[in-house]
């Protein structure tokens, strides 16, 4: 059996020393690589070859990867290395690493061709001014075949402990049993249709309620999968409560079987884990950043023994090696199992789990929790803004020269908002004159940058980003986004505002080897398959919760309205009918309404009309200890109503067991306000898929009502009730959305009328 490796990580182990080295310049993205990679190739005469697949053995270490490119005429072979700035600012290190890549591919092509010598060039492409710089040394094919050697030498010890751990992990994941014992109901099928999508290579969408145990039921099939057909598994979170219990889960697993030493890796934010805030990520600047790449094999070595690899132990690790905690974690992912992070890792533009697996060709198991969330994150991923009163103030904090081209911007900005009556306005396209102002600013501000090793001018940096992340979108507009303009005031905010991610996050679900999505509101699953672009065959499947009618009373108050201009008028009858059912059974409820400004009109007309009863309430923007002690009031045996806003921080993952949380009063159908850009989003969702209505209101409006009254049964032994409060839930359309075990019952908002 050998140990395969792709060029790049072999060279990145053997061959790579001295400092971290990443500045605050903004490297090229994948999308500028590839693109810089075309348009050298697309100088090329007919006698070259592109992205020749060569591999090589030596030992147990086969080597394989595609070069750049190949003169057959010139006997000349080049890799290509995209970058920005000056190629001065590449360190010796950085060069030292990309010669081994070339020599390795050097010796790889000979070897295949035949041939006694080669021209072996790097060739350095400037993204923003098409300059090429290439360097070129000659080598004979021994002296190619030594360097080869040695790399694999210098691998070999490395490679045969991987390759134990390989043998070893799949040998027990064989024979792993499911870690709690039994299934519960629903999770033996939520588990084989993740099987067989990573077995077989596709995608799956699935949705089952809260309480299966979605996590572990999850996390089983993948790893059982690993022993098999798959290298390693990413799980991916929205929030923090998911990277926590599928840690959870990993421990138990690791726990119940200690012979498979599974490596598990957290991935942390940067801003989380950096021990040097403010500091840029360089030698010069940085401690942990100074000889990173020497003290990082040891570091490696010492962290892939200890396996269990959560943001503690990672920090542990890295300062006892004194190197950066945040990047060390960056290089385990090679070595993980599994890893389990937010969704951006995988998702976004620049994911650094979807460049390695490609980069790599690692074969993964993708698990998406939570996937109800992935229209939104993934939209804000792949949206960008451009405000004039932050380009006012970068421009004051410029140098001298870089004024004239942010001034020609921010008229250009100034003249585009003039022209437009109303206050909102979308468009077909950025105006070329804009985009070509966009375009100066940028290069002028690439050329400043390039030179200063820490700037001071964080606005003008962050405008500098700003302006990047909004010329690649606009680089990609299509059908998928909107470009808008709002002007308020002085201010104006230039907007391409990603609508369908479908185009983006498509690919990066195709690319997944086998790939899960799943969350316990999923309705209707056309709609998140056309938002996120699953492929034509992805499987889907609904699993049936162990829960039973009974055990939650649905009420829908269909005689009353909490539409904006009828809440006044319906306050007094709605306060009355929760304040009867809570007499009926006193307890813990949640009371969810669409904003804060109807939260506390509640909140105070039950204390005024209902003195009784205790009552506490949401407040806008509230820190991680007083949501914290928000819900330490749902304490068991408690009684009284929390007011919170529907979709804020207590819709979702809040879990309230047992007598904790007996009910929800629904006051609202979630429905996204009524404004100029949700109406243009439904205009291009109409155009697009003709549902404008339903894909821009109601399906992410009911999805947060499920969500909601989903906090109320979370174990097999719990009762309770949730009260759907408004006319409009007695649309059939509306009603089709709900759950369906739920039974509904109709109820009156009038005494005289109940029962
Ligand atoms: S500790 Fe912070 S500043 Fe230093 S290299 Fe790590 S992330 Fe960068």
């Amino acid at each position: 059996v050998k140990y395969v490796v792709a060029v790049r990580p072999l060279c990145e182990f053997t061959a790579r020393s001295g400092d971290l080295d990443r500045r605050f310049m903004a490297a090229p993205s994948a999308v500028e690589g590839m693109a810089g990679h075309r348009a050298v190739v697309a100088t090329r005469g007919p006698a070259y070859e592109s992205e020749i697949a060569l591999s090589g053995t030596h030992g147990l270490v086969t080597v394989r990867g595609r070069a750049d490119g190949h003169d057959s005429s010139a006997r000349r072979l080049e890799e290509i290395k995209t970058h920005r700035g000056d190629v001065a600012r590449i360190t010796a290190h950085q060069r030292a690493l990309h010669w081994a890549q070339a020599k390795v591919y050097g010796h790889l092509l000979c070897a295949a061709r035949d041939l006694a010598a080669l021209d072996v060039a790097l060739v350095y492409f400037e993204v923003s001014s098409g300059r090429e710089t290439v360097l070129v040394e000659r080598y004979s094919a021994a002296e190619l075949e030594d360097f080869f050697v040695t790399q694999c030498e210098r691998f070999a010890a490395w490679a045969a402990r991987e390759l134990e751990h390989r043998q070893a992990r799949d040998l027990v994941l064989e024979t792993l049993q499911f870690p709690y014992g039994e299934f519960r109901a629903g999770q033996r099928e939520f588990s084989k249709a993740i099987y067989r999508a990573a077995r077989n290579s596709h995608c799956v969408l699935l949705q089952a309620p809260t309480g299966i145990g979605k996590t572990m039921a999850a996390l089983f099939p993948m790893l059982k999968a690993c022993g098999t057909s798959l290298d390693k598994v990413f799980f991916l979170c929205a929030k923090t409560m998911g990277r926590v219990a599928a840690l959870e889960a990993l421990a138990h697993v690791r726990k119940s079987a200690p012979a498979l030493r599974l490596r598990v890796l957290e991935l942390v934010a940067r801003e989380q884990v950096c021990e040097h805030p403010g500091a840029a990520c360089h030698g010069e600047a940085c401690p942990l950043a100074r000889g990173f790449h020497d003290r990082l094999p040891a570091a490696r070595g010492e962290a892939v023994e200890l396996g269990w690899l959560d943001r503690a132990a990672v920090r542990d690790v890295a300062l006892a090696h004194g190197i950066c905690p945040y990047y060390l974690g960056q290089e385990l992912v090679r070595w993980a199992d599994v890893v389990v992070g937010d969704y951006n890792y995988y998702f976004d533009s620049n994911g650094a789990l979807y460049g390695a697996m490609l980069s790599d060709g690692w074969r993964v198991g993708v698990l998406v929790d939570e996937a109800h969330n992935m229209v939104e994150r993934a939209r804000r991923m792949y949206s960008a803004e451009l405000r004039t009163a932050d380009l006012g103030v970068a421009t004051a904090q410029a140098p001298k020269a870089l004024r004239p081209p942010l001034s020609r911007l921010a008229r250009s900005l100034a003249q585009i908002a003039a022209a437009q009556e109303a206050g909102y306005r979308a468009h077909q396209q950025v105006p070329q004159s804009m985009m070509s102002h966009v375009e100066s600013a940028v290069t002028a501000l690439s050329e400043h940058f390039v030179d200063e090793a820490e700037p001071a001018e964080k606005q003008l940096l962050q405008c500098y980003f700003d302006l990047l992340a909004f010329q690649r979108l606009a680089e990609n507009l299509g059908d998928h986004s909107i470009f808008d303009v709002s002007v308020t005031g002085n201010d104006a905010a230039f907007c391409i505002r990603n609508v369908v991610p479908a185009p983006f996050i498509g690919r990066r679900i195709a690319a997944a080897q086998g790939i899960a999505l799943f969350s316990a509101t999923l309705d209707p699953m056309a709609y998140y398959t056309a938002m996120l672009g699953l492929p034509q065959d992805c499987a889907q499947a609904k699993i049936p919760g162990p829960f039973r009618a009974e055990q939650l009373d649905v009420c829908l108050v269909g005689d009353v309205s909490t539409r904006y201009h009828h809440r006044l008028e319906s306050l007094g009858a709605v306060v009355a009918m929760m304040a009867r059912a809570y007499r009926a059974r006193p307890g813990n409820y949640l009371c969810f309404s669409s904003s804060y400004e109807y939260t506390r009109r509640l909140e105070a007309r039950m204390r005024m009309d209902h003195d009784g009863i205790p009552v506490w309430g949401q407040a806008p923007d509230m820190g991680a200890q007083e949501r914290e002690d928000f819900l330490a009031r749902f304490a068991r045996g408690g009684r009284g109503i929390g007011f919170v806003v529907l979709g804020g921080a207590f819709g979702e993952g809040v879990d309230l067991p047992g007598d904790r949380l007996i009910g929800a009063f629904i006051l609202t159908l979630g429905l996204p306000q009524v404004n100029a850009v949700n109406e243009e989003m439904k205009r291009l969702m109409q155009a697009r898929f003709g549902e404008g209505y339903n894909y821009a209101y109601l399906y992410p409006g009911l999805q947060k009502v499920v969500q909601a009254a989903g906090r109320v049964i979370r174990s097999e032994t719990d009762v309770g009730s949730v009260y759907l409060v408004d006319d409009r839930f007695q649309r059939a359309r509306v009603r089709s959305l709900l759950p369906e075990w739920w039974r509904v019952r109709m109820l009156s908002s009038s005494p005289q009328a109940r029962d």
